[in-house]
């Protein structure tokens, strides 16, 4: 490889103003001596503001509507659904495995989506998300090796080690960011076993702690919350002293050629939850057959005759609820996939993706439970939720320091590719980021 190694370091739902008072007190110095010395920016996420969808754009360089993963569930002909998303969910060839066609090798600790444990060139270690499988690497017998190094491995759960109930008293809470912390070292230790085996290319990890620690605990990272204490922010402080450790050994590990960080969302306090379940048996009076929630978007089965108009029903009670306590409207839109997208890869589907206003969010609830839901801060797992804003910065010799780009996710497949040397096919959407002055001459195959 000519240009050295490529380092790519994900951090779940980090944004450069979450991480902007930590970087002040001088708790993030790696961290800061990338954004100095590289290029930088926020980062747009697609619609759902949701991990799986953004991270299927992220695999193949297309938005959900071409890659067709909305949230947890996969689409399938005929009126079903397969409940979890994964790698063989992806139609389009991902650039991990146009790479891998090139010749190139890969280690890749926890990246969303690699479960099935993706067959590439290199050593694997999926998420696992909802399953506990034990078979979780690539190749398989790399999962009893890990074992027998680590002990217990622990992969990213959605929550988790949230207490059930919330927090008892600061104990708890300090309790939950040490395990927070310590499923940062253990990623980064197991990334770090791996890339002292030989011959590999591009590294690729995934950081998930930073995600339920910001859902339990906004209230800590914003001065400006009403339950904010300096006490509980020097907790989180901790955390991110132990991000920006692990990224810091990992560069000393790998001596990259290049560094790219990113996040595919951001984190603001959440304002309310709404209850869909609810929300979608008040607007039908019923619940109907072959309609489905899936956190933040609905699918509507159009080949059932009734559920002819059950699509515009449902868009136009989703953007008139407003939340009681302030009167303002819950959801900036309720968009139909084909019209955002342009194209959606199951025809037959009605897919409704919704975009809230800031601070909203929804979920699945119990149809007996009030429509809204407000946080209590130690007591709730939702106090922050995902904002369309996330960050990006590649680092690496002959990259200018530039901070301030804005950027999409669509851009970063194109940008990796073309730092690879490897073609950029006609189907990613986005365009490379102009690191070098060399690479913005890189053309799309036709
Ligand atoms: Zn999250």
């Amino acid at each position: 490889m000519n240009n050295g190694k490529l380092l790519i370091l994900s951090l779940d739902g980090a944004s450069w103003e979450g991480l902007k008072p930590f970087q002040e007190q001088g708790k993030l110095p790696i961290i800061s001596s990338l954004v100095s010395s590289g290029m930088s920016g926020p980062l747009s996420s697609m619609l759902p503001t949701f991990t799986y969808p953004n991270w299927g754009s992220f695999w193949t360089g297309q938005n959900p509507g071409r890659h067709g993963i909305f949230a947890f569930k996969e689409l399938r002909s005929r009126g079903r659904l397969h409940q979890l998303v994964g790698w063989n969910s992806l139609k389009l060839p991902t650039w991990p495995e146009l790479a891998h066609s090139r010749g190139f090798k890969m280690v890749s600790v926890y990246a969303p989506l690699t479960y099935p444990p993706a067959k590439l060139n290199g050593l694997i270690v999926a998420d696992q998300h909802m399953r506990n499988s034990r078979n979780f690497t690539h190749p398989a017998r790399l999962a009893g090796e890990l074992r027998s190094r680590f002990g217990r491995v622990c992969p990213p759960k959605s929550e988790q080690f949230f207490p059930p109930g919330g927090f008892r008293d600061s104990e708890s809470m300090r309790e939950f960011v040490q395990k927070q912390i310590q499923s940062v070292l253990q990623t980064g230790a197991i990334a770090e076993y791996l890339l002292k085996k030989p011959s590999w290319d591009i590294c690729m990890v995934h950081f998930f702690a930073t995600d339920p620690l910001q859902h339990a605990l906004w209230h800590l990272m914003d001065s400006g919350h009403p339950a904010f204490s300096a006490e509980g922010h020097q907790e989180i402080a901790k955390f991110f002293e132990a991000l920006d450790t692990a990224i810091g050994r990992l560069i000393e590990e790998v001596k990259p050629g290049m560094v790219t960080l990113f996040s595919v969302h951001g984190f603001t306090a959440t304002r309310g939850i709404l209850n869909l379940s609810r929300c979608l048996f008040d607007s039908l009076d019923r619940k109907p057959r072959g309609v489905f929630l899936d956190c933040k978007a609905i699918y509507v089965y159009n080949k059932i005759r009734e559920n002819g108009a059950i699509t515009d029903i449902l868009i136009q009670a989703l953007q008139s609820l407003k939340d009681p306590s302030s009167g303002s409207h819950v959801i900036r839109r309720a968009w139909l996939a084909k019209e955002l997208y342009g194209f959606v890869s199951f025809p037959e589907w009605d897919v409704i993706v919704l975009e809230f206003n800031e601070g909203y969010t929804g979920r699945d609830g119990d149809l007996r439970a009030p429509l809204f839901k407000m946080c209590r801060p130690n007591r709730d797992y939702l106090i922050g939720t995902h904002t369309r804003k996330g960050l990006w910065l590649f680092c690496g010799k002959g990259v200018p320091a530039r901070g301030g780009l804005q950027t999409g996710i669509l851009d970063l497949p194109p940008t990796i590719l073309n730092y690879l040397g490897v073609t950029v096919p006609e189907y990613m959407e986005g365009s490379p980021l102009p690191l070098f002055t060399s690479v913005m001459s890189g053309q799309k195959t036709e």
